[in-house]
């Protein structure tokens, strides 16, 4: 294999690329477009498609796909081959700007959530050339926009995009007032780190509920569970490393740049982070790793788990969302500053994102919201559903200084006067201890921990970008009328420490009191479920603050509310059927086949010397018989459940019926079949246990 800085980024049409190939004029032109947002015309556009097909074929592609982000939540790409007939019979290898920009494919069978109207079944997709386009197989990738043809949003890049934008306006209102006229353009960066379990594929293959659902659905715990703590940071077993291996050459010729790996807390678990990269590129790159992931898994005769909660009663996999805000010039604008005028410069975009948590804990809650992630959020394993901010200890110092007008007690007593005093150094290590809160900050950024391992990042972003555009706004409408901006900024944020300080907490997030302390005495919101939250998109504050930093519209809003919904419903309802399925034609009859072997034994003892007691023998199959009715109504109960979820008109009430009664049934029926699982002779059991799944992969 060659050097990484040799082969990372081969198959990415990258700046080096585009460099190389294009003409100094085409290339600045895109250039600009990348940077600035410009327009590009046909002429550039068409300079560029040559370039990039010449490219993409010289390095074996065959085809080409715009490829998009649906609200599927996974990607999409339909594949055009290049070739175009000749006049002589044969073919030349063609790919045109009208085709680089803009594709249509057929569109009907993506959600739309009643956007697009039956009759109009095509949407479009419309390139992004923010985002490098790359080779995948055979298949040159170009990461698009997916828009109904009324120009309604239909994916997760359009409105991420928006809320970029959004914040880059707001922001550079803030840096002008600041003095920075320098600043051409502020953008969020996010790095993920991703969670994921490996268990062997012949295990998997044998089970229908990950095949179908992606976690286990029945399971009784194994005598090694993560009790010992063993596996966390531990050594990493060869096959793994081989996957891993694998796993970080693909990434780097498609130029992720995956940096660190380890095993995590419960057995089985991994975890990879990249390093960071602007938002919309980090969920482009997230998508592709995830796809990535599954695909090397597959080579190693591996399965690559990315559910939020693949098995019960060990931890479930999340994805932390490392997010900053920089300017075009690098400069990190969560970074505390060396001078008194940059610390009230960060301490005003800390306070942004403060006020921006508090006041859109529902917007945040909801963004990470499925099926799935209800599972871990408030499972102590992950954070708890009450969103909540922790800044450490000396950073809530000063903000307590700054509030009380008092001293700051850190290491030199200094009163805290914003644009005048310096911020005291707080050491930065002190700061990331607290390892159980859903919003903490790290220093110079934040890292918001409630994302589910398989969320598109981008939900998440869309939701803290727009929040945090919506404070500085509110602070630069307030600054730039302001006559006395020092007193106006100070007075400012005093008022934000005031209003918002009830969305700090720096304990644990994962101690019952501190959610009755959130809720009772705070006032702050706990939605446990995607039913609890997921209406409140369309909460008028909600809506008013989205729709008029044209993030969405509306119709938009409505569309989402219920695509996710039906999300959480479907995923719920496939994992119901599959129970049912499984419990009715594995499960029970494993028991029963398993008891007649018992009764066997009984009658064949019996015939032997009718005196003989047989105690074990008749206690097990009494105690297996009462298991397989318990087995057979609590199914029929669940089948009930979901005939009856058929008369609900509402997806709305359809959800709150999931959550209610179908949830409840799944877990009383897992209940009675983990119990027989426990009584069942191994043989028996129709599917690998947690112990073979969990330790199985050396
Ligand atoms: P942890 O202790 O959580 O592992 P790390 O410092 O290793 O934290 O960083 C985790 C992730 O945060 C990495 O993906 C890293 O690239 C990202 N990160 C670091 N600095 C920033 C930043 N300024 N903005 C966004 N992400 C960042
Ligand atoms: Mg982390």
């Amino acid at each position: 294999m060659k050097n990484i800085p040799e082969y990372f980024g081969c198959l990415v049409f990258d700046d080096r690329v585009m460099k190389a190939n294009l003409s100094a004029k085409v290339y600045q032109s895109l250039r600009k477009t990348i940077d600035e947002g410009a327009k590009l015309d046909i002429g550039v556009a068409n300079a560029v498609a040559t370039a990039m097909k010449d490219w993409a074929v010289a390095n074996g592609a065959t085809h080409y796909t715009h490829w998009f982000q649906p609200l599927t939540g996974i990607t999409a790409e339909k594949h055009d081959s290049f070739i175009s007939p000749s006049p002589d019979g044969g073919v030349i290898m063609e790919f045109s700007g009208k085709e680089l920009i803009k594709g249509e494919p057929d569109a009907s069978s993506f959600p739309s959530g009643g956007l697009r109207a039956t009759f109009e079944a095509r949407g479009y997709t419309a390139w992004d050339p923010t985002s490098y386009a790359f080779i995948k197989g055979k298949t040159l990738c170009i990461p698009t926009a997916f828009c109904s043809y009324g120009g309604e949003a239909l994916d997760k890049k359009t409105p991420l995009l928006r809320s970029m934008e959004a914040l880059n306006k707001q922001a550079l209102r803030i840096l002008h007032l600041f003095g920075h006229d320098d600043v051409k353009c502020v953008r969020t960066s996010v790095g993920p780190e991703q969670e994921y379990f490996l268990i062997d594929k012949a295990m998997y293959d044998k089970r229908p509920d990950l095949r179908f659902t992606g976690r286990t659905l029945f399971g009784a715990k194994p005598p090694k569970g993560q009790e010992m703590d063993d596996h966390y940071f531990g050594v990493i077993k060869p096959r793994v490393a081989a996957y891993m291996e694998e796993l970080n050459e693909e990434l780097w010729k498609l130029g992720i740049l995956a940096k660190t790996e380890h095993n995590e807390v419960a057995p089985a678990q991994h975890e990879l982070a990249p390093i960071y990269s602007t938002t919309n590129i980090a969920t482009d790159h997230n998508q592709l790793t995830m796809e990535i992931m599954q695909k090397v898994a597959a080579k190693h005769g591996l399965v690559c788990l990315l559910h939020e909660k693949p098995f019960a009663g060990v931890n479930g996999s999340g994805k932390h969302n490392n997010w900053s805000i920089a300017t075009d010039g690098g400069v990190n604008l969560l970074s505390p500053g060396e001078t008194p005028y940059e610390n009230a410069q960060f301490l005003l975009f800390l306070c942004a994102v403060i006020k921006a948590v508090d006041d859109y804990q529902d917007l945040l809650r909801l963004s990470v919201a499925t099926a799935g992630n209800d599972h871990r959020l408030g499972a102590n394993e992950a954070p708890p559903a009450v969103v909540s901010m922790f800044l450490g200890d000396e950073l809530n110092a000063v903000l307590e200084a700054i509030e009380n007008n008092t001293p700051y007690e850190g290491t030199q007593k200094t009163q805290m006067r914003l644009g005048v005093d310096v911020l005291p150094k707080f050491n930065r290590d002190t700061t990331d201890r607290n390892r159980t809160s859903p919003f903490a900050f790290t220093g110079n950024k934040f890292e918001f921990r409630m994302l589910g391992s398989s969320n598109s990042i981008a939900c998440a972003n869309i939701m803290l970008n727009s929040a945090v555009a919506e404070s500085l706004k509110i602070y630069a409408d307030r600054l730039e009328k302001a006559e006395n901006f020092e007193e106006a900024l100070h007075e400012m944020i005093r008022k934000t420490i005031k209003d918002h300080k009830k969305i700090i907490f720096n304990g644990n997030g994962y101690d019952d009191t501190w959610i009755k302390e959130a809720t009772e005495e705070r006032g702050l919101l706990n939605y446990r479920t995607t039913p609890d939250c997921m209406p409140h998109l369309l909460d008028e504050k909600n809506v008013k603050m989205l729709t008029s930093h044209k993030v969405f519209s509306e119709a938009e809003l409505k569309s989402r509310c219920d695509i996710m919904l039906e999300n959480y419903c479907k995923t719920v309802i496939i994992e119901a059927n599959t129970m049912v399925d499984m419990a009715r034609t594995q499960i029970a009859p494993a028991v029963e086949a398993y008891t007649r072997e018992l009764a066997k034994t009984f009658a064949a003892k019996k015939a032997v010397d009718s005196a003989l007691v047989c105690g074990y023998e008749s206690g097990l199959i009494k105690r297996l018989s009462t298991l397989t009715d318990r087995i057979a109504i609590k199914t029929e109960e669940l089948e009930n459940a979901l005939v009856e979820l058929q008369s609900q008109e509402e997806i709305i009430s359809e959800s709150y019926m999931i959550r209610d009664v179908v949830l409840v049934k799944m877990s009383e029926l897992r209940l009675a079949c983990d119990e027989a699982e426990t009584v069942t002779a191994k043989k028996y059991w129709p599917f690998p246990t947690y112990g073979d799944l969990l330790f199985s992969v050396r």
